[in-house]
């Protein structure tokens, strides 16, 4: 199959235009010519529509698709209080006429900031209704989700049900089914954006979190029979018996081929085979700073002047240039980073960002 072709079929899907694609595509130079590879960025993370921009754009320009079609008055969803997917998703809901609500948690496990900032400060100004739970002392923030956030959103769910409005839940990161083939569009914006800059990708670099970047890459790269290898590099851990863990992603590979009419799908054991997910840049915790995700992030500021993101993009720019230093790129090679967003939250204090500054 083509992209062209497989194209074609997503575009068909119900979808609301909330961002602005393609998002830029650019050589970051100076880094590239300090490290002998060209580095090239996908700008995920200016994807608008303003200082909710990111990788989220995309899912939840089909997950709104889908709720205008069935009727849907109100959009749930849970995360971390410093929540990209969950200020991203409240963006484009408020857009569409729709009511957005949060059930975020205390990451830190410290109790909320004594005021709001970054993430937190947006959604409050975009005046969302938001449940802030705490974490249990020793809670294991995996274990948040089924026991705290779940049950509350199930409740909120058959209170506005009972009241006659129609309910959508979106999960951590926004990863509705509707919006699984969405990041396919952002792989078929790097193929076309290379070709038109003279090039291929050897390697597409990207952060992986609630895996759906993940799966649509995986099951276009599948489809089109590509060469160029996708590396993962996760943020939160990836155990069977985690809230998301490789199996879950390989299912949503098969349900991106069954989208696009490709039967039978690849079998579970094929698509693992395919992931490459380095685990070794989480650092502590997830939302935790790491010492190689700070340096990174000031790397690429002060060579390029562009600002990474210390939950998510910190760290998986960090892989790629421990990967550069590892040989397992080679010189001259051409790799691509996915920049999926996250620099609202360099505003978070230092227990988020770590010290950024002497
Ligand atoms: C959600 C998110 C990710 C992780 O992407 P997934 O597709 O959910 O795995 C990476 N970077 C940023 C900035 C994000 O907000």
């Amino acid at each position: 199959m083509t992209l062209d072709e497989i194209e074609e079929i997503v575009r068909r899907l119900p979808r609301e235009p909330i961002g602005f694609y393609p998002t830029p595509f650019h050589k970051a130079k100076n880094i590239s010519r300090k490290y002998g590879v060209d580095i090239y960025l996908k700008r995920e993370d200016l994807s608008g529509p303003s200082a909710f921009s990111g990788s989220k754009i995309r899912l939840a320009e089909f997950v709104i698709g889908e709720a205008l079609r069935d009727g849907v008055t109100h959009i749930l969803t849970v995360g971390a209080y410093l929540s990209n997917s969950a200020g991203q998703l409240a963006t484009a809901a408020i857009q569409a006429g729709l009511t957005p609500i949060l059930f975020l948690y205390d990451s830190i496990g410290e109790g909320y900031p004594s005021s709001w900032r970054a993430n937190l400060l947006l959604d409050k100004i975009l005046g969302v209704e938001t449940y802030l739970f705490p974490r249990e002392p020793d809670q294991p923030q995996e274990k948040i989700w089924k026991d705290t956030l779940y049950p509350a959103v199930e409740k909120k769910a058959a209170e506005l049900e009972a009241l006659g409005h129609k309910v959508l839940f979106a999960p951590a990161g926004a990863t509705h089914p509707s919006s699984f083939p969405a990041h396919v569009l952002t792989y078929k914006e790097i193929m076309d954006q290379s070709r038109e800059l003279n090039f291929k990708p050897d390697y597409i670099y990207h952060t992986t979190g609630t895996g759906s970047v993940l799966p649509a890459f995986a099951a276009a790269r599948m489809l089109t029979d590509d060469t160029c290898a996708i590396r993962s590099i996760a943020i939160n851990s990836y155990r069977p018996d985690n809230f998301v863990n490789t199996d879950i992603i390989a299912e949503r590979v098969r349900e991106i081929f069954a989208t696009v009419g490709r039967a039978p799908p690849p079998s579970a054991n094929e698509i693992l085979a395919e992931f490459d997910i380095d685990q070794r840049f989480i650092g502590p915790d997830y939302a935790v700073p790491s010492a190689e995700g700070i340096a990174a992030t000031r790397e690429l500021a002060s060579l390029d002047g562009i600002f990474l993101g210390p939950v998510y993009t910190a760290k998986g720019f960090a892989g790629l240039l421990s990967h550069i230093h590892e040989g397992r790129i080679a010189p001259g090679s051409k790799v691509v980073f996915v920049h999926t967003g996250d620099t609202n939250n360099l505003f978070e204090d230092s227990r988020i960002t770590g010290q950024l500054v002497e």
